[in-house]
């Protein structure tokens, strides 16, 4: 076998190592910020819940201030009636005091409805207080476990990354990348075995001048189908 593929061969294994290794590691960023984006989703919906229950809330409570003051109002015109000198303004007083009671069943009911619709919205904002909880507990738990996950690969994918750094010196840069980009695209398999003149990464049949290189063992020689390095065992 050519030096410089046997050391590529050697490359690859470590390659396929790492890559197995960081396989769900490397997922580990998109799946969190999916699940972050779920959870302030659902903190979303509980805010603006929790806002409007406040603001109708707010709104009733002003109601209820108004027909406090109607009263305060229709009491003062009562005591006037005691006052007025004609039947006239008395009957002008009746009549203002009649008004202001009219507007103030009205602003009560206006503010009954708010108190009722406020107590219709508690509900859901219990309902959005759950799920906000239910889903950051379990976001807790995923970035645990993630967390976890790291941490006991950690030392494993040094300890490859180091055999690789190793493995990769003295290997011709041209080659070295060439290598890399066909790890990438030729689905992590770079280097390609022969067996009875087939490439074993692509199953094509390779030219018999090529089959002769590749004993030869003194040039690296490419598979004319998928560029794969090939290479004789033994
Ligand atoms: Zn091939």
């Amino acid at each position: 076998m050519h030096p410089q593929v046997k050391k590529l061969l050697e490359l690859q294994k470590v390659d396929q190592e790492i890559a197995s290794l960081t396989k769900d590691i490397d997922s580990l960023p998109v799946e969190e910020q999916k699940r972050r984006r779920r959870l302030e989703e659902l903190e979303r919906t509980l805010a603006e819940r929790r806002t409007q229950v406040q603001k109708t809330d707010l709104d009733a409570r002003a109601l209820d201030k108004a027909v406090r003051s109607s009263d305060e109002a229709i009491k003062k015109l009562n005591e006037r009636l005691n006052t007025v000198r004609n039947n006239a303004e008395y009957q002008a007083t009746l009549f203002q005091i009649e008004a202001v009671r009219k507007d103030r069943d009205v602003t009560q009911e206006e503010g009954l409805k708010l108190l009722e619709a406020v107590e219709a919205l508690r509900p859901g904002v219990a309902e959005a207080e759950a799920a906000v909880a239910a889903e950051r507990q379990v976001f807790e738990g995923f970035l645990a476990e993630a967390e976890k996950l790291r941490s006991s690969r950690a030392g494993a994918i040094a300890a490859v990354r180091e055999r690789r750094k190793a493995l990769a010196e003295g290997v011709p840069l041209d080659l070295l990348g060439e290598y890399e980009g066909l790890f990438k695209t030729r689905d992590r398999q770079a280097i390609a075995e022969v067996v009875d003149r087939y490439c074993q990464g692509c199953y094509n049949r390779i030219t018999p001048n090529d089959e002769a290189r590749v004993r030869g063992s003194s040039s690296v020689v490419r598979c004319g189908s998928c560029q794969r390095l090939l290479y004789y065992p033994g």
